[in-house]
């Protein structure tokens, strides 16, 4: 098929195409309308769970320019991507990764695309949050695993409580709609997932609960870290009153209301319950390579196509070919015997979250 994006002059950012006729579908009839996109594989911490402590980045010669960037996620959106998730690594450490946003945002305004948005360690908020809500970001993702600042050291290695605390306070402030992002870990935090429902929906922010996944090499088998949230769930329907209900924000998470609270919790169960029959997402990594399940290893290089021609009708090419192998879904399994051998080798810095 071809399509055409004008190139911008210059080799500035594309211009916004005309709707595209032929939406991203699987060969399962899954369409694809939410991308995430890695800008980095870099990060100012080095949380125990998704990297390892020595950890080899990419060097930065193979990365996209931020213009490439642009350009490919103008592509997508030509495609009826209708939400894009900027992630990383951590996405607010790249270097004027501003522009991106302002860039992108001009797809807000023409209503091809619904949602700009982002998942980040907090770090860099107390900066960014104004601009970002700007550029016309209305709700964030922002990790925080502990309310205690010597264990948020612990398990981010690198990280500084108050900062990413100012950084959520600037987001609110900003005017963005805050849900924080909690992975459950055996004996580290299990214990605070209440005093975090708590401090979350005191605060007007949603929380979303994490299970672990096996991506990536790390330090600690798995089995060490992973807590199932069944179980988590089973425990907190003691002690509060959770009510299912139907928002849905595009994304994996499925979520209750706390009664007691007043607010939402979201559970991201991709061990206990997968939810791989209704996938929408692809992602996309910083030098241009597009997996189509997080769980698999099977990957596209759209840098090569994207490089190859000022138009776009190569990447288009690639992008059908590679939506057509989108697999049914991943096969996480975390066990004893496994140890620390992830499922996936990629780190979840590499394809973000
Ligand atoms: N640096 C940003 C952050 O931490 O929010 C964005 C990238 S981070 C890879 C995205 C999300 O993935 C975070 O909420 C993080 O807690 C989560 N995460 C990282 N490694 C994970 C793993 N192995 N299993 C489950 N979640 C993981
Ligand atoms: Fe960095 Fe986010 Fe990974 Fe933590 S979870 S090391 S903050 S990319």
């Amino acid at each position: 098929m071809s399509i055409n994006v004008p190139v911008p002059p210059e080799g500035g950012a594309a211009l916004a195409a005309e709707p595209a006729p032929s939406p991203l579908t699987d060969r399962f009839g899954r369409v694809i309308s939410y991308l995430r996109l890695s800008v980095t594989d870099r990060c100012d911490m080095r949380c125990v769970y998704c990297m390892s402590e020595n950890m080899n980045f990419l060097p930065k010669r193979d990365l996209l320019t931020l213009e490439e960037l642009d350009r490919l996620c103008t592509a997508f959106i030509s495609r009826g991507i209708k939400k894009l998730r900027i992630t990383g690594g951590e996405p607010l450490v790249r270097r004027d990764i501003m522009r991106l946003f302002e860039g992108l945002s001009r797809h807000l305004k023409t209503a091809a695309l619904a949602e700009l948005t982002l998942t980040t360690n907090g770090s860099q908020l107390a900066r960014y949050a104004k601009r970002l809500a700007a550029a016309g970001v209305r709700r964030i993702n922002i990790s925080l695993d502990t309310l205690d600042p010597e264990k948020y050291r612990a398990i981010t290695r690198t990280g500084n409580h108050a900062s990413t605390l100012e950084g959520i306070d600037a987001a609110q402030e900003a005017g963005l709609a805050v849900k924080l992002n909690m992975v459950a870990l055996k004996r580290l935090n299990e214990d605070e997932i209440v005093p975090m429902i708590e401090w979350a929906h005191g605060r007007g922010a949603d929380l979303s609960l994490i299970e672990v996944m096996p991506l990536g090499a790390i330090e600690t088998a798995r089995a060490d870290q992973y807590v199932p949230l069944s179980a988590i769930k089973a425990r907190l329907s003691e002690r509060f009153t959770l009510r299912e209900v139907d928002y849905r924000t595009g994304g994996p998470a499925r979520y209750v209301r706390i009664e007691e609270t007043g607010g939402r919790l979201g559970f991201i169960t991709p061990l206990t319950h997968n939810f791989c029959e209704s996938c929408n997402r692809v992602r996309v990594t910083c030098t241009g390579k597009l997996y189509m399940c997080l769980g698999q290893e099977d990957c596209a290089d759209l840098r090569a196509p994207l490089r190859a021609s000022p138009t776009d009708e190569l990447l288009h090419q690639a992008l059908d070919a590679a939506i057509a192998r989108k697999p049914k879904g991943h096969d996480f399994v975390i066990d004893r015997a496994k140890g620390n051998r992830p499922a996936v080798s990629r780190h979840m810095s590499v394809t973000g979250g």
